[in-house]
């Protein structure tokens, strides 16, 4: 089934216009991957998706149309979106980031119970509960980032560049676990990520933007066998 549609959308900054419309749809639970060069627009798609900017063309989820609504608007209707250098508050405490992630939930929705789903996904968080966001390393503010994300119980998770920054031994950590949030909550997720080894390694879609347009879609496999992907994002070939 159809989670996300998007038709024709386009965006820019000012005058500068950076989306020159995106048409792309994304089946529930699950995983599509954005790669693409620097300046492709990828971040500003994700930024279009959930509010962040302005845009115009079409977005629905689960049948809701979702054209042109606020950006708490769109997170009380089930997107999150974990931007590109995390976002997280760093003077917080990693307890106190993490509830503020329930902000759009509706009053007494179970609180305690999401905090527990979320520390066993990342057992790590728990035992750093007490301690300042900005005292963390980059991974566990990464997956800080994803936890508070999880915690408004998204219908569509957006992770914008997770591998940034990250060890390899970390970021593989990072993608499994983001693997397990999507296979066990059917969260359905975008990704937009430069280690395209990776993301097409969980996803089971992905498009390829370049100068704010897709120029090839298709199953992680398909992606994977395009000569040209291979040479511009996999290194080999
Ligand atoms: P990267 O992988 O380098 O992050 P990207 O594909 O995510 O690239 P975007 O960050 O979406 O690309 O940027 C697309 C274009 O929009 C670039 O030319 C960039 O300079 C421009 N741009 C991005 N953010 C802004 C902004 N806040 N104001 C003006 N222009 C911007």
């Amino acid at each position: 089934m159809t989670d996300l549609v998007v038709e024709e959308l386009t965006a820019g900054y000012g005058d500068a216009r950076v989306l020159h419309g995106v048409s792309l749809t994304v089946g529930q639970g699950e995983i599509c991957a954005i790669l693409g060069p620097n300046g492709a627009g990828k971040t500003t798609l994700l930024r279009a998706l959930s509010g962040m900017i302005r845009a115009r063309g079409t977005v629905t989820l689960g049948g809701a149309d979702l054209t042109g609504r606020s950006p708490d608007t769109l997170a009380r209707q089930g997107i999150a979106h974990v931007p590109e250098g995390r976002g997280t508050f760093m003077p917080l405490t990693v307890e106190e980031n993490l509830r503020l992630g329930a902000y759009v939930r509706r009053r007494g929705a179970d609180v305690e119970a999401d905090l527990d789903r979320i520390h066993t996904y990342f057992p790590v968080l728990k035992t750093r509960l007490k301690q300042a966001a900005g005292s963390l390393s980059g991974g566990e503010q990464q997956m800080l980032a994803i936890g508070r994300a999880l915690m408004s119980r998204p219908r569509l998770l957006l992770l914008d560049e997770p591998s940034l920054g990250l060890a390899p031994l970390v970021t593989r950590e990072l993608f499994r676990i983001v693997q397990a949030i999507n296979a066990e909550e059917r969260t359905t997720v975008v990704v937009v990520e430069q280690n395209a080894h990776l993301a097409l390694g969980i996803a089971q879609q992905a498009h390829v933007l370049e100068t704010g347009r897709i120029v090839l879609s298709g199953t992680a496999e398909e992606i994977r066998a395009d000569e040209q992907v291979a040479q511009s994002y996999l290194g080999y070939r």
